[in-house]
């Protein structure tokens, strides 16, 4: 049997290592990428690199970002009384992206999945109220998926901030039940927004 030269099957190896890539897909990435220009290769390879070394975690509301504070947290246009509490970078863009919401945001980067072992202290919570603890924040938008652990995350969130003075909203079942935040319509996600009620 022939293998791979080295150089391929270290590509195919890398590329399989990728979230959803098996082994056929790297084997079609890998010949893909050897068949582009050389430019477009580093271009590649460039912006891969530079979005690992430049991106980091806002001081403030932990998205992903390439300055500090994000450009959303630093914007004198937000409404700093109302936090969008979500599950991860991807649902900022999705809310960003109805054009509805005109406050904050924060990131839990996460929820609440005992199987996973993924416990609270493995989210952004204890940050999320320390910024409730500065007095600005006058609401909180839970806005996790609509799963049981989204469910059961918003709650516990909810549990712990209201004592501490503040209204805790979750929003409307516009979202399909287990269905993805980020892949739900501009509209949808306006309505959801929009219909929130107390919990
Ligand atoms: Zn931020």
């Amino acid at each position: 049997m022939i293998d791979y030269p080295n150089s391929i099957a270290k590509l195919i190896t890398e590329l399989n290592k990728l979230p959803g890539i098996g082994p056929k897909t790297a084997q079609r990435l890998a010949f893909y990428i050897l068949n582009r220009p050389l430019a477009d290769v580093e271009e590649l390879a460039a912006s891969i690199k530079d979005a690992r070394i430049k991106i980091t975690h806002c001081s403030h509301c932990g998205n992903l970002t390439d300055d500090d504070p994000c450009k959303i947290c630093s914007s004198g246009n937000r409404d700093r009384s109302i936090i969008c509490v979500v599950e991860g970078p991807k649902d900022v863009v999705a809310i960003e992206k109805a054009r509805e919401f005109k406050g904050l945001y924060h990131v839990l980067r996460g929820v609440i999945s005992p199987i996973d072992g993924i416990g609270p202290d493995d989210l952004t919570i204890k940050e999320l109220l320390i910024r409730i603890q500065s007095g600005e924040v006058k609401e909180l938008i839970m806005a996790t998926n609509p799963t049981v652990e989204g469910e059961a995350t918003a709650m516990y969130i909810a549990k712990l901030s209201k004592p501490l003075g503040v209204k805790v909203t979750r929003i409307a079942h516009g979202i399909p039940v287990g269905g993805d935040l980020e892949y739900a319509d501009e509209i949808t996600l306006a309505r959801a927004l929009e219909g929130r009620s107390e919990i």
